[in-house]
């Protein structure tokens, strides 16, 4: 298989589904590929990203052609998935954990690079505290060395937002690389309507939204 079109899209991952419609995973156009040769494909949503040309056919010599969409639903349900979009507890690293924040230092409000931040224990690991969403945010460095060892409370420092754990859609969106507006769209139509995502991401949605074709 080789792709001689498009290429330029080739790093943007194509968001999966189930065939109602339920997030499941990012996936790279190899995978995508695979699953509308295996027949998986049941609908596709979104923008066309790139045309993948297969092999020829013995019988007629034409070439196969693929377009894969931003957005595609595939057949049958994993237990494995609905397992996950139930009670799900993503694992924590700081690349989702910062996204979570916005970027944002939770105790002085500022916005910093991947790079600037920290993860910090709200109640120290040192008194007990365990290295799960609700107890963790993202913190710069001088505010996370000002804190040290100690809770918000015994350093007189405060949160400017509660922690929440990412339901499993969240967590899809927080993994992203390069989200397309009409993916971020879909994700946050699944999103819990109490998802402090909404307003943290409204800034970003603009005024250039794709028509969203499912
Ligand atoms: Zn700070």
């Amino acid at each position: 298989m080789d792709t001689d079109e498009y290429i330029k899209n080739l790093s943007q991952q194509v968001l999966r589904t189930d065939a109602s419609g339920m997030p499941l995973e990012w996936i790279d156009y190899r995978d995508a590929a695979r699953l509308y040769y295996t027949n998986q494909v049941a609908y596709a949503c979104g923008q066309p990203l790139y045309q993948i040309h297969g092999g020829f056919s013995a019988a007629t010599g034409e070439r196969s052609v693929i377009e894969v969409n931003s957005i595609i639903a595939t057949i049958g349900h994993s237990t494995n998935h609905a397992e996950r979009r139930n009670n799900y507890v993503p694992p924590v690293n700081n690349k989702t954990l910062f996204r979570r924040d916005a970027n944002l230092c939770m105790y002085c409000a500022t916005r910093f690079s991947e790079r600037d931040l920290t993860r910090d224990h709200i109640t120290p690991v040192s008194q007990g505290g365990r290295d799960v969403w609700a107890n963790v945010v993202a913190a710069c460095r001088r505010c996370n060395n000002h804190k040290g060892g100690r809770t918000p409370e015994q350093a007189r420092m405060e949160l400017i937002a509660v922690p929440f754990i990412p339901t499993y859609a969240e967590y899809i969106y927080l993994k992203g690389r390069r989200v397309l507006a009409d993916q971020m769209e879909f994700l946050l139509a699944h999103f819990p309507r109490t998802s402090p995502l909404h307003k943290r991401l409204s800034g970003h949605l603009g005024t250039d939204r794709l028509k969203q074709s499912c």
